[in-house]
């Protein structure tokens, strides 16, 4: 049972990975989802065909260049989808068949498209995370109804408007400090999703998305200074450090709390 769950998410996780791409490249253009209808080689506008348009796959055979006018396609759409893929699979394994599974995964896609995103254009635009919030409120209902966790998204509503307005201090305190702005208000934005999402898990899983998010954005300045690409730590935008954040206590809910019981003693 759990390994069809797990395939199921995989498959659904490739799919769900190749339509993200849509959003990634047309969201900060200024397009939308819905038109155009198809998707196009951004070089010779060519329609893909389906053959053309398998996630990972096609990618592969095509060794990453469009079939009609040779131009190179950006690994990222191999990249996000094998990504989507891998962490729906992983996420399937842990929580098994669990009513909470579909806002799971919904806000992964969405961490997925931030991330991508904000690595290329250095924001996060509001067509997410205006409406992710409005997508996973539901679902999270839906978990608390079943379950009478009544408790849990008190918290879980609190938080999502507790977390952007701790990161929204903590932007204005450093703009104050340093003269220059250190997270975006995009970062700010998604942080009401992450707030739900994460709340709704558990008070401890917090503390765990706060430390993780330190700890990953610590480690990536420290090997890239290590590596010597200093100019490229400062130009890494806060989101995909959020993003590898909320991750943490979503695949690994149990071991990441322990783990930062420990840490704090308790
Ligand atoms: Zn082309």
């Amino acid at each position: 049972m759990d390994a069809i769950v797990v395939g199921l998410a995989v498959v659904l996780g490739l799919v769900t990975g190749s339509f993200a791409n849509v959003p990634i490249h047309r969201w900060p253009r200024g397009g939308t989802v819905t038109s155009p209808k198809r998707s196009a080689c951004p070089a010779c506008e060519t329609s893909i065909a389906p053959r053309d348009n398998v996630p990972v796959v096609s990618w592969l055979l095509l060794r990453g260049r469009c079939r009609h006018c040779d131009a190179p396609i950006a690994p990222r759409y191999a990249v996000v989808e094998f990504v989507t893929a891998a962490l729906f699979g992983l996420i399937a394994w842990r929580w098994g068949v669990d009513p909470l599974l579909p806002a799971l995964l919904v806000f992964t896609w969405a961490l997925v498209v931030a991330t991508a995103i904000d690595l290329e254009h250095r924001i996060i635009p509001n067509r997410l995370t205006y409406r992710l919030p409005f997508v996973l409120l539901p679902l999270v209902v839906l978990d608390a109804a079943l379950a009478g966790a009544w408790g849990d998204l008190r918290r879980a509503v609190i938080w999502a408007i507790g977390v952007p307005a701790i990161m929204f201090a903590m932007a204005e305190l450093f703009r104050l400090l340093r003269g220059k702005m250190g997270m975006g208000m995009g970062d700010v934005k998604l942080a009401v999703s992450i707030g739900l999402v994460v709340g709704y898990l558990g008070g401890i899983h917090l503390v765990v998305f706060a430390y993780a998010t330190m700890a990953t954005s610590i480690v990536v300045v420290v090997v890239l200074l290590l590596a010597r690409r200093a100019q490229l730590a400062s130009r890494i935008p806060f989101g995909p450090y959020l993003a590898v954040g909320a991750l943490v206590p979503v695949l690994a809910p149990d071991a990441s709390a322990d783990l930062v019981r420990r840490v704090l003693g308790l």
